[in-house]
């Protein structure tokens, strides 16, 4: 299919074209030298033809010139009036001798009255009555040399020099000849020559017999013989004194251009030959490598806008049918559907790239499995995919979203085993109003990201409340950055721990706050869910970790307990920074607690057990908190090595209030006895809920009932103070 089509483009476009001009110079060149060789034979033919006119006229004049010396002559006027005549003496000096000397064929000599009186033929005197035999062709010629002579034409003409002759080619008993008539005249003045007098000399030369031979050698014309009709070959027409044709003189041609031809014509289509197979091997390379390029440009194009592993189109090739498609929409909804896994990370990091790569593939045939044929999926990248549904309504996006989520509940069988991934999805609907496909985008983009954040493995679908928090969260994350380069705005509290028995402070937990300028009192757990998400939760951490120590070294009795967000855990060597940052504070880590949730859990891995073992080595104490409301609290507290659980804050405001959680927390505090825990019980807000833990056996107590968070100075005041022993613990509010 590809290469015919390239074919048919190909042969129409370069192949044909340069074959027909291989052809057309094939023609013209056989034309040109077809048409250059004719015109030389032409030339040749026509140059022979000259030739022969002019050897005609030649043999004429040589005729006139023999005669001249033996009619323009006083003797032979005598003679010819001597009675008898001397016959011996005529045929030494008039008659045989020309044919001995001169090769002519007949001499007739004719008294004044047109009377022969000798004859010649071949070399022999023969009876003069032979002339009767010729007089008929001969007599209009005799007639007319008689009308020159008695018109008193001078007898020697003053162009040639010489005397006044008659000389025409005629037919002399059928066979062509050249007969000349010349009058015997006196060259001297003494001998008186009346006109109409003279005795006339008629010479005849034939020419088809040794003459034509003659020429056939002198001129090089083959073949020369006369006929009455023309031959094939070429023809010389010749006429006699009345202009009529008496025949012909045909001769093979001298062919130079034929000859050339014979030679050339071989030569010239074996090089036409191989100039074309040359073409055609040229052609069919030419067509190999246009194929060539063809396909890999099809390949290319294929890789720019297909994803190599799925097969799907690519973000490129979404980008342009997204467009497309709202273009061609005409204001009916389109939707945009977002799609990302949840938890892929763990199945590349736990079972490989390989196992990655085959869930994404088997995600993207399930996807596809879902959709109508015209919907359009695509994979924009890592584990995000990309779903245009035509013609649509929010509903119908939310039921795919449904049946999607439904599927990939299913595990994924992959090298290494199976897997288990969720998907979250965002929805976004084109309007009439609104079809622009950025912003549709980022809409679907938003409405993922709230689909993550409300816990994965769902979807929701845009709505206009979402930009604000959006729009929000990426103000705050442009000012943190600031923050962190500058240290500017960010401090930290400290709120008191106590021992449940006597009210005493034992430690504090630092609790990071930031005054920003424009922003203000940015909500704490706002500020973390940001900085998580961003990343910039490791650096701000560390931050805090450090200036937390350094100041804990104010109150070297007290513990600092510091919290530590999952996301730091994924840095790598984590447990080794925490161990530098703390021993460059000079702190002690026996007084640092690390506070850490069920969050971080979750990912239940070997590394992170290694990781707070290690740290518990090194000294610091591990505390769980917001204990009780994860789901497996318990089997963690098997699992992990922890020196102490906060209680959550809304197990402690419930004491006393109609969902009453007491009996929990008792069954917590008994758990941790048996585990040998210390226990926190946090959010402790009422003098009952005080009173209640007590009971209870809670050894360490935390709540605005006893300090809000503190600012270190007043931290300060309130230590001194109580150490001076003046005021109960109990009943301070910062
Ligand atoms: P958390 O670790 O559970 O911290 C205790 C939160 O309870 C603090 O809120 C504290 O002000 C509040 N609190 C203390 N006593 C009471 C009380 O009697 N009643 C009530 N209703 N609340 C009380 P804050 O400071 O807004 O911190 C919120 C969360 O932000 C913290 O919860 C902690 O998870 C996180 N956080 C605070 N500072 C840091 C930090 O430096 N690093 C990390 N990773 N997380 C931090
Ligand atoms: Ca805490
Ligand atoms: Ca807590």
């Amino acid at each position: 299919m590809l290469a015919s089509i390239g074919f048919k483009e190909f042969w129409k476009g370069v192949a044909l074209p340069a074959l027909v001009a291989v052809q057309f110079l094939a023609l013209l060149v056989g034309g040109v030298m077809v048409f250059s060789t004719a015109r030389s034979d032409k030339l040749a033919g026509q140059r022979q033809e000259r030739l022969l006119a002019l050897a005609i006229q030649q043999s004429i004049a040589e005729i006139q010139n023999n005669q001249e010396a033996s009619t323009y002559w006083d003797d032979a006027v005598l003679r010819l009036r001597e009675s008898p005549l001397d016959m011996e003496w005529l045929d030494n000096n008039m008659g045989v001798w020309f044919h001995e000397y001169y090769l002519h064929d007949e001499v007739y000599l004719l008294d004044p009255r047109n009377q022969p009186i000798y004859a010649m033929r071949d070399g022999e005197r023969v009876s003069p009555q032979m002339y009767g035999a010729v007089s008929g062709d001969i007599l209009p010629m005799v007639g007319e040399l008689r009308r020159h002579l008695q018109h008193g034409f001078a007898p020697r003409s003053e162009g040639t020099g010489q005397t006044v002759s008659v000389a025409a080619n005629s037919l002399l008993r059928g066979r062509p000849a050249t007969i000349s008539i010349k009058p015997v005249i006196p060259e001297s003045a003494e001998i008186a020559q009346p006109a109409g007098s003279e005795y006339l000399h008629i010479s005849v030369r034939f020419m088809d017999g040794s003459w034509a031979q003659a020429q056939s050698r002198d001129l090089s014309i083959e073949d020369l013989r006369f006929s009455t009709v023309p031959g094939d070959g070429l023809a010389h027409k010749l006429e006699n004194s009345a202009g009529e044709t008496i025949g012909y003189f045909n001769w093979v041609p001298f062919r130079p251009g034929a000859q050339v031809r014979e030679m050339l014509a071989p030569v010239l289509i074996g090089v036409l030959l191989l100039v074309g197979a040359v073409l055609v091997f040229l052609l069919l390379r030419l067509a190999r490598n246009r194929l060539e390029l063809e396909l890999s440009a099809r390949r290319m194009h294929y890789l720019a806008y297909h994803d190599p592993l799925t097969g799907l189109p690519n973000r490129t090739q979404f980008d342009e049918r997204f467009r497309d498609a709202l273009a061609t929409s005409a204001n009916l909804p389109v939707a945009l559907i977002l799609l990302d896994l949840d938890r892929f990370k763990n199945v590349n990091d736990t079972l490989g790239h390989l196992a990655g790569d085959g869930l994404i593939r088997e995600f993207g045939a399930r996807l596809t499995g879902l959709l109508r044929g015209n919907d359009l999926v695509a994979r924009l990248g890592g584990d995000e995919f990309a779903v245009v549904l035509h013609n649509t309504t929010n509903e119908q996006a939310v039921t795919i979203c449904e049946r999607l989520q439904e599927r990939v509940r299913l595990p994924f069988q992959v090298v290494g085993g199976e897997a288990y991934v969720g998907v979250s999805a965002g929805i976004a609907l084109s309007s009439p109003v609104m079809a622009d496909a950025a912003e549709l985008t980022r809409r679907a983009d938003i409405a993922l990201y709230r689909a993550k954040a409300d816990g994965k493995a769902t979807h929701r679908i845009f709505h206009g409340e979402m930009d604000d928090a959006v729009r929000q969260r990426r103000e705050i994350e442009v000012c943190l950055r600031q923050a962190l380069a500058n240290r500017d705005g960010l401090y930290l509290l400290y709120q008191p721990e106590l021992c449940g028995l006597t009210g005493s402070i034992l430690g504090v937990e630092a609790l990071l706050r930031w005054a920003h300028p424009f922003l203000g009192n940015v909500s704490t757990e706002v500020l973390i869910d940001v900085a998580e998400e961003t990343g910039l939760i490791t650096e701000l951490g560390e931050w805090v970790l450090e200036e937390a120590c350094r100041q804990s070294l104010n109150w070297p009795d007290l513990f600092v307990a510091v919290n530590l967000s999952p996301v730091q855990f994924h840095a790598l060597s984590m447990a080794d920074r925490i161990c530098q940052i703390v021993a460059r504070t000079g702190a002690n880590p026996a007084k640092v607690q690390l506070e850490v949730t069920e969050r971080l859990l979750l990912a239940n891995t070997d590394g992170l057990r290694a990781t707070l073992k290690q740290l518990q080595d090194a000294g610091f104490s591990i505390v769980l908190d917001d204990f009780g409301t994860g789901y497996s609290s318990l089997s963690y507290l098997q699992l992990y090595p922890f020196d102490k659980i906060k209680i959550d804050k809304s197990f402690v405001q419930s004491i006393g209030q109609a969902d009453d959680a007491s009996s929990i927390v008792i069954a917590m505090l008994s758990l941790a006895a048996a585990l040998k825990l210390v226990v926190t019980a946090e959010g402790v807000e009422t003098e009952a809920q005080r009173q209640f833990l007590k009971a209870a056996g809670c050894a360490e107590m935390q709540g605005y009932l006893f300090y809000s968070p503190l600012t270190a100075n007043r931290l300060d005041e309130v230590l001194a103070t109580q150490q001076a022993g003046k005021l109960s613990p109990i009943m301070r509010r910062a």
